[in-house]
């Protein structure tokens, strides 16, 4: 159950004014995670107005095609060459950042809507790079738990690759566990029907919410990426040893690490002293327009 409390020292003039913060404060408990019980305070009318602008910025951007798609160069390690990239969506006019976009889009049912315009983007980003006769990578799409319900997305990606004669090698999925959490056999499906058609899984965000080491053995995923809290806290605090056991873990389980979030030379030098796989971060690349990251390379 998800409980919004409201007390009568908010002193309202209305007992309908009580209802409507009680609502406030019981939606508040659902984005906080459900099963929790939340107090109206006064700052949660303002965080609920500025959803709604969120809200009604999106829905015009999925109308408009507004949206836009930058990539971000993971860098394979041993070789320092462009391995592949994540495809990051963002509003054109940057109005709202995508991690506060897509967790309004997630809560209001439009994530399945802009989880097709994102894929069809990056189609066309892949169709364009190969009629310029750049040499292809794999790129990276977010799938995010609130898209299951899209019973059509498989379908609509497998004709999308099939139209455009696009080898489904070059395109990685990114999932997290929450999906795990949202409904179990429906998401085992879902990954069962992406490894079967030739698309590769990566586990995003490692070492935030659960993380539990269990899930990676059912995940038939081929990398796993640890998150950049985990770089944060640990190769920031000297705590070393906790990143290398990761690594070192991961491998054990036969899957590749991508390590998110580094931003320092120190930082890349530890995670290939390490033997991680791959780094995606700052120290190498911001995320690029399509122009620029189809003739990325490092020159480092
Ligand atoms: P994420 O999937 O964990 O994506 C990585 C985020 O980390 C990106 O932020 C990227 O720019 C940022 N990042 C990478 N390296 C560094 C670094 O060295 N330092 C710092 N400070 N940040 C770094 P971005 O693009 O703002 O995306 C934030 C989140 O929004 C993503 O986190 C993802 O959860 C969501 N998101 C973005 N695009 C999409 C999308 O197309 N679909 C879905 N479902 N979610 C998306
Ligand atoms: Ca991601
Ligand atoms: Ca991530």
């Amino acid at each position: 159950a998800s409980v919004g409390l409201v007390t009568s020292a908010e002193a309202f003039d209305s007992a309908e004014k009580y209802v409507v913060a009680a609502g406030i404060a019981k939606s508040e408990a659902k984005h906080g995670g459900k099963n929790i019980a939340v107090f109206y305070n006064s700052a949660m009318g303002e965080i609920i107005k500025n959803r709604h602008k969120v809200r009604t910025e999106i829905e015009k951007a999925c109308k408009e095609n507004l949206f836009k798609v930058v990539f971000q160069p993971q860098i394979e390690l041993t070789t320092k060459e462009v391995f592949g990239f994540e495809a990051l969506i963002r509003l054109q006019n940057e109005k709202y950042p995508p991690g506060e976009f897509i967790s309004v889009a997630e809560e209001s049912g439009l994530m399945p809507k802009v989880g097709r315009i994102l894929t069809e983007k990056v189609i066309n980003t892949i169709v364009e790079w190969r009629n310029n006769g750049v040499e292809l990578k794999k790129i990276s799409i977010n799938y995010s738990a609130a898209q299951m319900k899209d019973k059509e997305y498989i379908p609509f990606l497998k004709a999308l690759l099939a139209k455009n004669a696009i080898d489904p090698k070059y395109i990685c999925i990114e999932i997290t566990e929450s999906m795990l959490f949202r409904d179990r056999a429906l998401a085992k499906n879902i990954f069962d029907e992406f490894s079967s058609m030739g698309l590769r899984i990566a586990l995003d965000d490692f070492g935030t919410g659960y993380s539990s080491f269990s899930y990676l053995t059912y995940i038939p995923a081929t990398f796993v990426k640890l998150d950049k809290s985990l770089v944060d806290t640990y190769l920031k605090q000297e705590k070393y040893h906790v990143v290398e056991n990761l690594i070192n873990f991961v491998h054990g389980l036969n899957m590749k690490v991508i390590i998110e979030g580094i931003e320092e030379k120190w930082q890349a030098d530890k995670i290939v002293e390490y033997k991680g796989d791959y780094i995606q971060g700052y120290y190498y690349s911001r995320p690029l327009e399509s122009k620029d990251a189809q003739n990325f390379k490092l020159n480092i």
